[in-house]
C-alpha cells in the first residue's frame, strides 16, 4: 500500500548509481570509439593490401610501403591492446572495483578517470608516489656525488 513512497526512499538512497552509469558511459563511449577506429583500420589495411595485388613496385616502394603497413598494423595493436583494458575496466566496474584507489581505497574523483581512465591510483596518492620516486632519485644521485668525492679524498 506504501509502494510508492517505498520506491522514492530506494532510489535517494542510492548516492552511487549515479557515478556508476557515468564511468559506465564514458567507458562504453571509448570502446564504441575504439572499436570504430580499429575496424576501420582494418578494413583500409585490407583494401590497400587487395587494391594492386600484381603491380610490380621497385624496391624504395615496397619497403615504404611496407613500413607504412607495419606502423598501421602497429597502431591497430596498440588500439587493440587499450580496448582489451578497457574491457577489463567495465569487468572490474561491475564489480565494484573500478574507480576506487589501490593504496588508499577512496573513490578516484570522476574527472581524473576522464583523463585517464586506467588510473589505480588517486590523485593525492599518485603525486606521493611520484615525490617518493623523486626523492629517491635525488638521494640517489647525492649517494653518488659524496661517493665520487669521497673517491677523491
Ligand atoms: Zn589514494
Amino acid at each position: 500500500m506504501a509502494k510508492v513512497t517505498k520506491r522514492k526512499a530506494s532510489v535517494t538512497v542510492e548516492p552511487v548509481g549515479d557515478r556508476y552509469e557515468e564511468l559506465r558511459q564514458m567507458l562504453d563511449d571509448r570502446r564504441r570509439e575504439l572499436v570504430r577506429e580499429v575496424q576501420g583500420k582494418i578494413r583500409d589495411v585490407r583494401a590497400e593490401g587487395s587494391e594492386k595485388p600484381h603491380e610490380v613496385l621497385d624496391p624504395g616502394e615496397t619497403s615504404e610501403a611496407d613500413i607504412q603497413e607495419d606502423i598501421e598494423f602497429a597502431l591497430i595493436q596498440m588500439k587493440a591492446e587499450t580496448l582489451n583494458k578497457i574491457n577489463e575496466a567495465l569487468a572490474r566496474l561491475d564489480e565494484g572495483r573500478y574507480g576506487h584507489c589501490f593504496e588508499c581505497g577512496d573513490e578516484i574523483s570522476e574527472q581524473r578517470l576522464r583523463a585517464l581512465p586506467f588510473a589505480v591510483r588517486c590523485k593525492d596518492c599518485e603525486e606521493a608516489r611520484e615525490n617518493a620516486a623523486l626523492r629517491e632519485r635525488t638521494l640517489a644521485q647525492r649517494r653518488g656525488s659524496s661517493l665520487f668525492f669521497d673517491m677523491r679524498g
